[in-house]
């Protein structure tokens, strides 16, 4: 097994591991450890149609049940390693075995961050990553029945997707976000300002700017009401945690791998140890060069996964192609279908497309003159296109991008199109 690959995580980046290197011609052998007890499962329904109804648990694999049986992928679950030797090329694992490695794969993801106040503890406070939690999610407020009100702690994506699918299944939702507008780290303010009003006109309450002091619990140790800094009490039957993530860097740490928010990789899934790569929510990668965009940053998205994976799977086949693409990712929240490309920076001229009002429109974002980023909400055709445009870095006039009736289609096709006249 010295010719190995070994993939440390089997969710999104290391199931796209194994499964491009064997596209790729990858002949060795493949071992896709994992420590939940679940078969590889999608984490977007568990914020959305797991917790709505609409969706069941046993909908949800990420690849049919002979997929690793027929790729020869040993995939081996409930399995946690718990050291890596870089020098020795091997991998210790919880039940005392080992294995050794001719690739390693460190595609751990990420994990919640912990909620660090009085009453985090409680009975009925949830956080939201796993198959597993999402499932205790669904049953707490089942046995709440009619009238039940809970709390979502956090307005980043799972907060405010968790707060859609709740409000869907007749439970009185409000959101609490410290900063002072919504998806703060994602969105620029005008679009935070859009989302905000989007909730509150289906339902939603909003308690923004405001930190939480304090869970507050009845005589059972059951969560009943959060404190917030102001004073505020807000009585609720359950709370939902959506306050972040922290990377699952500490294999790569110990073992001594740089590390800085993240494993730092390069392109190709890189790490600063011979034979180890890292994708996926806990890498951070190089970018694609964009001008005035970031040079690296760990993207915490299933398409950013994939595309680590698939340009270390590259590597690994002897076949190197960094990673290229545009980043893009996706939400849901109530009727609405947010799709997201590229990185806006602070400065970029915005110019919208469409009509906020009627909830169907573009957010695209100009930098030095070209497309460098867009948010759509309920325009998937207009999301795909943006992801060409940015990646043609198209220069488009201002009054053109923002005309429904212009056609951007030749921006996107013919390099440095210019409309006549
Ligand atoms: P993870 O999915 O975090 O998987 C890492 C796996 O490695 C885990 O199973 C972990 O238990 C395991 N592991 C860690 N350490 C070890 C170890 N030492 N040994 C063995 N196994 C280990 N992204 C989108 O783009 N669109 C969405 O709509 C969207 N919705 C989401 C909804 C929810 C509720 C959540 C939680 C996330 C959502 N995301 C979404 C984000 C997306 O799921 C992540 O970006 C993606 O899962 C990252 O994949 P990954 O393989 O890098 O890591
Ligand atoms: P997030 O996007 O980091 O948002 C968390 C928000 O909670 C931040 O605004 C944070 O503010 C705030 N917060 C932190 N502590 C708080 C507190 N004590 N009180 C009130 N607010 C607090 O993370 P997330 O929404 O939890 O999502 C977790 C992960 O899942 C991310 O990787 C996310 O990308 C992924 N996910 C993605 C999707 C999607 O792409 N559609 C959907 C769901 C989840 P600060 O920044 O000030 O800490």
């Amino acid at each position: 097994m010295a010719d190995a690959l070994v993939i440390v995580g089997a969710s999104y980046a290391g199931v796209q591991l194994a499964a491009s290197a064997r596209d790729m011609g990858f002949a060795a052998p493949i071992v896709l450890l994992g420590d939940e007890l679940h078969a590889p499962y999608q984490r977007p329904p568990l914020s959305k149609g797991l917790l709505s109804g609409k969706t069941s648990a046993d909908q949800l694999a990420l690849r049919g049940p002979d997929f690793y049986a027929e790729q020869q992928i040993e995939l081996r679950l409930g399995v946690r390693a718990t050291a890596i030797d870089p020098a020795a090329r091997r991998v210790q694992l919880d039940d005392g075995s080992h294995l050794d490695y001719g690739w390693l794969a460190l595609a751990t993801g990420a994990r919640c961050r912990p909620l660090p106040l009085p009453g985090a503890q409680l009975k009925g406070v949830h956080e939201l990553r796993t198959l597993d939690d999402a499932l205790a999610v669904h049953a707490a407020l089942d046995a709440c029945g009619p009238g039940k009100r809970a709390c979502v702690i956090g307005g980043g994506f799972i907060g405010l997707e968790v707060a859609a699918a709740l409000t869907a299944s007749g439970t009185q939702v409000t959101v609490i976000e410290g900063q002072p507008r919504l998806l703060a780290r994602s969105f620029p303010p005008m679009m935070s300002a859009y989302v905000a009003a989007a909730h509150r006109k289906r339902g939603v309450t909003l308690e923004l700017g405001c930190g939480v002091q304090a869970l507050q619990g009845d005589d059972g140790g059951q969560v009943r009401s959060v404190r917030l800094a102001n004073g505020q009490v807000l009585p609720c039957d359950r709370v939902v945690l959506g306050i972040g993530v922290v990377p699952n860097v500490e294999l790569a740490q110990a073992a001594g791998i740089e590390c800085a928010d993240g494993i730092l990789v390069d392109g190709l899934g890189r790490t600063s140890a011979p034979h180890v790569l890292a994708m996926g929510d806990v890498a951070n990668m190089v970018l694609p060069a964009v001008p005035g965009g970031p040079e690296r940053m760990r993207l915490e998205s299933i398409q950013a996964a994939n595309d680590g994976a698939r340009a270390a799977a590259s590597l690994i086949a002897g076949q190197p192609q960094p990673l290229s693409a545009v980043p893009w990712f996706w939400s849901e929240q109530h009727d609405l279908k947010f799709q997201m490309a590229g990185i806006p920076a602070p400065g970029d001229q915005v110019v919208t497309r469409g009509d906020m009002g009627s909830d169907r429109f573009t957010q695209f974002y100009v930098r030095g003159g070209a497309v460098a980023a867009a948010h759509s909400v309920n325009r998937p055709a207009e999301h795909m296109l943006a992801r060409k445009l940015i990646a043609n870095r198209a220069v488009i006039p201002a009054e053109v991008l923002a005309d429904p009736e212009a056609d951007l289609k030749p921006f996107s096709t013919i390099p440095n199109f210019r409309p006549a006249g």
